[in-house]
């Protein structure tokens, strides 16, 4: 055990370890006691930056289209099953309303990579929902887009951007997608995010088919030198018609040790406790919380169009209810654990309370 807590100190004191360090540590992570130390670690520091409060946002998922065809996803393009749909802006700014008057102050916009949604369309978006709304903040998950795109959006008024990387190794980024993705374009697309200036966030699954420790010590690797404002880790939760059907899902405790073992390793970093956690494993978001986030990403979208943003199986048991359902029960959760919803935008840097 010694050795392992002396590979926390230096995780936290130089925020990166080596390949075999990693690599320790994730054998280590089968350890209940090692996890839950690592967890108390990890709350600390969160505790320390953000006091006791938690960052919100309201995900309106506006399109399931998308022209791409990622192996583990329940929208890909080949999924013939999926019943289609794209909310028009009248619609996205309804959700932003009823958000809004439940005290969300950050929208996240997400789609497939649904090219009807031009950049121009987007960006007269993203001013319409700064217009209304000037006191909040807008982040875009809407894939790869060409550099120039994204500097539309962001003097648009876009504040945040969500990429995940999904694997920073290109053997395993080929096994999850086709081989018109690549992880040098993902890359290329992640740091002119970066540059340009969007709070960035970054990320990947626990468990996804091929990855192996050595995988997920390039992720973390990937991460500590990237140095994202936000990341998310979630776990792989199969799709029933994705070529993935079969395969396991990615085991929820390592996920949990995994956002430890980030908070350690960036302790600013935005974390969120994701929806997928939510999914495998019960009170997974508080348990996430617990292990050292410090965001909770609510869908807020039209109750009839979330069954059918189904990325993988089972998701939309996660959020259950409308906005303001959502908003008092995630209330009620985190008071039983000590903590409150922060009403304010949540930037990279800000304090919680
Ligand atoms: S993960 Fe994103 S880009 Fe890939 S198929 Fe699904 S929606 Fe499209």
């Amino acid at each position: 055990m010694e050795k392992l807590l002396q590979l926390l100190e230096e995780l936290h004191a130089k925020g990166a370890l080596d390949t075999s360090a990693w690599c320790t540590l994730f054998a280590a992570g089968n350890n209940e006691a090692f996890r839950a130390v690592a967890a108390e670690k990890a709350r600390k520091l969160t505790l320390e930056r953000f006091g006791n409060g938690v960052f919100v946002r309201g995900i309106v998922e506006f399109s399931n289209y998308c022209v791409n065809d990622c192996l583990y996803c329940g929208i890909r393009r080949s999924n013939k099953k999926t019943e289609r749909y794209r909310l028009d802006e009248k619609e996205i700014l309804e959700c932003c309303e009823t958000g809004y008057a439940y005290g969300f102050r950050t929208f996240v916009l997400q789609s497939g990579e649904d090219r009807f949604w031009s950049t121009e369309k987007l960006c007269a978006l993203v001013k319409n929902i700064k217009t209304q709304f000037p006191d909040c903040a807008v982040t875009l998950s809407v894939g790869e887009l060409p550099e120039e795109d994204y500097r539309q959006l962001f003097a648009a008024g876009a504040d945040r951007y969500l990429l995940r990387h999904e694997s920073a190794s290109s053997e395993h980024f080929s096994m999850i997608h086709p081989a018109n993705q690549t992880l040098a374009t993902r890359l290329e697309c992640l740091s002119a995010l970066k540059e340009i200036g969007f709070q960035t966030g970054c990320g990947f699954m626990v468990g996804t088919p091929g990855q192996t420790v050595e995988h997920l010590a390039c992720d973390m690797a990937f991460i500590s030198s990237f140095k994202p404002q936000m990341v998310g880790i979630g776990p792989f939760i199969p799709h029933c018609d994705t070529p993935f059907a079969d395969a396991p899902c990615g085991n929820g405790e390592l996920t949990l040790f995994l956002l430890s073992l980030c908070r350690i390793m960036l302790p600013d970093v935005l974390l969120p406790a994701t929806t997928a956690l939510g999914t495998l494993l019960p009170d997974g978001r508080m348990q996430g919380i617990l292990a050292g986030a410090n965001v909770v990403m609510p869908n807020i979208s039209p109750m009839e169009i979330r069954s059918k943003y189904t990325l993988y199986n089972n998701k939309n048991s996660a959020d259950p209810g409308t906005a303001g359902v959502l908003h008092s029960e995630l209330q009620k959760q985190l008071s039983l654990i000590g903590r409150q919803i922060v009403i304010g935008r949540g930037d990279y840097g800000d304090r919680a309370c």
